[in-house]
This record gives structure tokens, sequence and C-alpha cells, in this order.
């Protein structure tokens, strides 16, 4: 008798470093739940793309800031697929913005997305997985370097660590561990945007490996977390950066 195929979601993953780690998890021979929020034609091609290759997927429409939007997400997955074993939250803004009176705005939108928006993925995961299940988060090694405008998006960021730690604990017992991987810069719209290209070359040149990381290089350590290699690591923040920081 086959066995029935794991089923993960990944959030955000219409595009950038969600599109690599949901294509990685379908030839690992994962079902994924390809999620997005306003890019449906994209998700609907990462499908395709999935689908092409002999493996199993659907796209779900779900803005994660919103909790009667992520509920559906998870109802979707279980009618459709009967089971649910790896959630990869990766779905995140960054908004660039000094810490200023004015730019209040900028840190709700952080706050909104990447850090309500990571306790209600987190939060409906701990409730539905299996024994066994893996909940895989993405922060980002831009904490460790505190530069000038990042102040929303790391105090989020910073928020989704703490949330991985505390989660780590609160699922004692049931068997599923709880991590954050951190990339460092990788070479997405969220990262290029407003950038000159000196800019790029300059932060590329950072790391020892001397160059951005590529959406690839993030699914790969992803891959490794949800598959059974990883079992044994849990409660940690791997910081997947080429040496960009610590
Ligand atoms: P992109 O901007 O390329 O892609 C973002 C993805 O998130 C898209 O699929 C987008 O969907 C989705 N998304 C955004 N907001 C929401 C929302 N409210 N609800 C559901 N989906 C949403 O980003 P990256 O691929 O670069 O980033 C992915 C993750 O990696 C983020 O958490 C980011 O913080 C983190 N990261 C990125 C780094 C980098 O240098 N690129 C470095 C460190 C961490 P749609 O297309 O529908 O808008």
């Amino acid at each position: 008798m086959s066995k029935q195929p794991k089923v993960a979601i990944v959030t955000g993953a219409s595009r950038g470093i969600g599109r690599a780690i949901a294509l990685k998890l379908a030839e690992e021979s994962f079902t994924v739940i390809v999620n997005y929020a306003g890019s449906a034609e994209k998700a609907r091609a990462v499908v395709t793309d999935i689908e092409a290759a002999g493996g199993r997927a659907q796209a779900v429409q779900a803005d994660i800031s919103d909790a009667a939007a992520v509920e559906r997400l998870f109802a979707t997955t279980l009618e459709r697929f009967g089971r649910l074993d790896v959630v990869v939250h990766n779905a995140g803004i960054m908004e660039m913005g000094h810490i200023t009176t004015d730019s209040l705005d900028v840190l709700d939108r952080a706050l909104s997305v990447n850090l309500r928006g990571s306790w209600l993925v987190m939060a409906k995961a701990a409730e539905v997985l299996e024994k066994g299940g893996r909940i895989i988060v993405l922060s980002s090694s831009v904490l460790a370097k505190s530069f000038p405008g990042y102040g929303a998006y790391i105090a989020s960021k910073a928020g989704v660590e703490g949330l991985v730690r505390v989660l780590a604990n609160e699922l004692r017992g049931r068997e599923i561990t709880v991590n954050a991987i951190a990339p460092g810069p990788v070479g997405t719209e969220l990262f290029l945007t407003g950038k000159s290209e000196e800019q790029v070359a300059h932060i590329a040149g950072m790391a020892p490996l001397e160059r951005l990381g590529s959406p690839d290089d993030i699914a790969g350590a992803v891959a490794f977390l949800a598959g059974p290699d990883g079992g044994w690591v849990n409660a940690q923040i791997l910081r997947a950066n080429g040496g960009f920081a610590r």
C-alpha cells in the first residue's frame, strides 16, 4: 500500500523565496499549498510548474494578517488533502523608514503583516499539524546588522524569532519542531526594490561568499528542516546567509 503524500502549506509562494520553497518541497514529494495575497496569476504559474514536473499543488489566496483568511487557508487545505505535515510561513513585507514620529504607519504595516501574520499562521499550524510536523518561519539576518531604516522590519522579525522559541516550548510532547530560517540578502523584489546597482553590489560583497543569496539557497535550508534529516533541530534560528552575519 503506498503512503499518503505529505502536505505542506507555503505562505507567500507566488514569487521570490516562497516560490522556490514551494517548487523544492514539491520536488521532495510534498503536496504543496501555494498561498498568495494578490498575485493570482503568478501563484497559478507556480502550481502549473509543479504539476508539469509530476507534483501536486493548489493555489489558495489569503492575506495572512487576516485571521478569517488564515482560518480559510488551513480549512481549504484540510478539506482538499485531509492532512497537514509542514507549514512554511514565508510571506512578509519590507518597507524602509527611519524611527521618526511620522513613520508610525511603516511600523504598523510591518507588525501587522510580519508579526501578527506569523502569530496567526503559527497558531493555526500548532492547532492542526500532525504528530512529527514541522513549522518553519522566515526571519532575517539583518537583525544582526541594525542598518538605519530597517527599524520596523527588524522589530517585526525580532518578534517572530521570539515566537519561534516560545511556540517550540508550548508544543512540548507533540513531536512538532518550530524553527526559523534567517536569510541574508537574497535577490528578490523585496530586497532589490529601491536600491541602486551600487548599493546591491556593496551589500552582496558583505558576505565572505561575496554574492547575494538565491531563493534556491534558502529553499534548500527549508527542505532540510522539513525533511527526515532535520528532525532533531528544534527552537533554532538558522542563519542561511553566506556568512553575512552571525
Ligand atoms: P517577495 O516580496 O519577493 O515575495 C513576498 C511574498 O509574500 C509574495 O508571494 C507575496 O504575495 C507574499 N505576501 C506579502 N504580503 C502578504 C500577505 N499579507 N498575505 C499573504 N502573502 C503575502 O519577498 P521575498 O521572497 O524576498 O521574502 C520572503 C520572506 O523572506 C519574507 O518573510 C522576508 O522578510 C524574508 N527575507 C527576505 C530576504 C531577502 O533579501 N529577499 C532576506 C531575509 C528575509 P503576492 O505576490 O500575492 O503579493
